[in-house]
């Protein structure tokens, strides 16, 4: 008989694990909370624009069979556009990702003379002794400069909290040129002539980012996967260390579901608060030391055709506390209204925080204030300001952060028929397609008498250390 399982959360993992599994592997099932698919990757429109939660991307260095599943699924949906951005570096606006020549005529010539000293002193910079944190991994790789002007600024903003108060995991996951040397080799591979077909270019749905996940939602459906929405899981069962059933809220009433396998992808720390009974008060303990960065995202809606030609800002300075600001327009080049166009901005930020409780309004003349400092002044009608807020938008990495996912793993990997994978499940810092080569070892694993291969996972477990987050 076909072996079932049952899968929470249909943000992208959730969606491709019952996409790989309805294909001949199994029924699947999936629950999840929201009314529509996509977790943080989905897309809904204001006044006929399509949004997405802050800027996000289809990054082209995704594993191949994952492109290919995702080009099939979209067809001539799916565009390959060109990165236009812009970082801002010592008060200048530069091109991002960076470009030899646009960075070597617009960098403040102190930074770059500073930055070309960190090249040449290397071999001669005292190395950090002591613990190894994000900050000392930084300083030792790419020197004083662009750490000091560029990634701590940027991390205390996004994180909250000091450099050498978070881990070194950040840097290897986040931190792709992890040398001067490495940065400036990217940026030889986007010259014209030396740059192949992808370079510089990212996917993106004519209908938003979100529009991944709802094809192939549809896709799934097709092949027999149902999904539920509107269905908040509220408890989970297990019996020994067996998850026997799931309860979900739906319509406010509760719903018992029993289950054969089940694949996780909603956050751990949420797994821990509704198993039934409560794992040992070492997990719960360990669980509620595990901490998610929030997000506002700001949707600040003008009245003009676009306010600039660029797709994203990038504010690492600590002067403005968004750490990014995208134009979704820009990003499909689909002709939507030509009477207005919307700004993205994205506000890390915990419940609790000054900004968390703001009303729209005050957000949205916070919003304006700041694009005026930075010589980005709103002359156009602002028509009104939307938010929608993101309670677990990144992982935080601090520096106690591995003991106590270690714990919280260790006792999820005891539980028969149970798996937790995704960006929430694994505490990963990863991008949608990452979340889609998770879901689709989650299915691999699976055994035609829908056991888990717990070797192979393992196995797969490893190669997802290598998982590199794309900007
Ligand atoms: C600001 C920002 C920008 C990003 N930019 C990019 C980008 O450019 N490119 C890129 O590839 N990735 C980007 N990402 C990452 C991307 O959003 C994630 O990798 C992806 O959404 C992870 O998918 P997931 O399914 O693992 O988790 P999620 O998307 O978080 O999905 C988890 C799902 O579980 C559901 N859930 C949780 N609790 C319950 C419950 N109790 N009951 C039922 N359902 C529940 C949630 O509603 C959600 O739908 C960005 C993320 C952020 C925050």
């Amino acid at each position: 008989m076909t072996p079932r399982v049952t899968v929470l959360g249909a943000g992208p993992a959730g969606i491709a694990a019952a996409y790989r599994l309805s294909r001949g592997k199994a029924r699947a099932e999936v629950f999840e909370r929201a009314p529509v698919a996509g977790g943080n990757s989905t897309s809904f429109q204001i006044d006929g624009i399509w949004c997405d939660y802050g800027s996000h991307r289809f990054h082209p260095v995704a594993d191949p069979h994952v492109i290919g599943d995702v080009e099939a699924l979209l067809g001539p949906d799916l565009l390959l556009q060109p990165r236009h951005g812009r970082i801002r570096l010592g008060g200048r606006w530069i091109h991002f990702p960076l470009k030899l020549q646009d960075a070597l005529l617009k960098l403040p010539p102190a930074f770059a003379a500073s930055l070309i000293g960190d090249m040449a002193g290397r071999k001669f910079r005292k190395m950090s002794t002591g613990p190894r944190s994000f900050s000392s991994v930084l300083y030792d790789g790419l020197g004083p400069t662009i750490s000091e002007n560029f990634y701590f600024p940027y991390v205390r903003k996004l994180w909250g909290l000091d450099p050498d108060k978070l881990a070194v995991t950040l840097a290897e996951r986040r931190v792709s040129g992890s040398s001067i040397g490495k940065i400036l080799a990217r940026m030889m591979r986007m010259i014209p002539g030396l740059r192949g077909r992808t370079t510089g270019r990212f996917y993106y749905p004519k209908k938003g980012f979100g529009q991944i996940s709802n094809a192939m939602v549809e896709a799934a459906e097709g092949q027999g996967a149902v999904f539920r929405f509107g269905a908040d899981i509220v408890r989970i069962e297990r019996e020994g260390n067996r998850v026997t059933a799931i309860v979900t809220r739906e319509d406010g009433a509760e719903v018992r579901h029993a289950a054969d396998q089940v694949y996780s992808t909603i956050p751990l720390t949420t797994v821990v608060r509704l198993m039934d009974p409560p794992p040992p008060p070492e997990v719960i303990a360990a669980a509620k030391a595990i901490r998610f960065r929030g997000m506002i995202l700001v949707y600040l809606i003008l009245g003009t055709k676009r306010f600039t030609e660029y797709d994203a800002h990038y504010f690492p300075e600590l002067s403005i506390p968004i750490s990014r600001m995208s134009e979704p327009k820009n990003y499909s080049s689909a002709s939507g209204p030509a009477d207005r166009t919307i700004l993205c901005a994205e506000l890390p930020c915990d419940p609790g925080e000054k900004w968390w409780d703001m009303s729209d309004e005050e957000l949205g003349r916070h919003y304006c204030d700041w694009l005026g400092n930075l010589g980005l002044p709103v002359k156009v009608p602002v028509i009104r300001t939307e938010t929608r807020r993101i309670a677990h938008a990144y992982p935080v990495y601090d520096l106690d952060y591995q003991r106590h996912f270690e714990t919280v793993d260790n006792w999820l990997s005891t539980l028969d028929g149970f798996l937790s994978f995704g960006r929430q499940g694994l505490f990963a810092h990863d991008n949608t397609h990452h979340a889609f080569a998770m879901a689709y070892a989650a299915a691999d694993v699976l055994t035609p008498d829908g056991k888990i291969d717990r070797a192979a996972w393992a196995a797969h477990r490893r190669e997802f250390e290598h998982h590199r987050v794309e900007d």
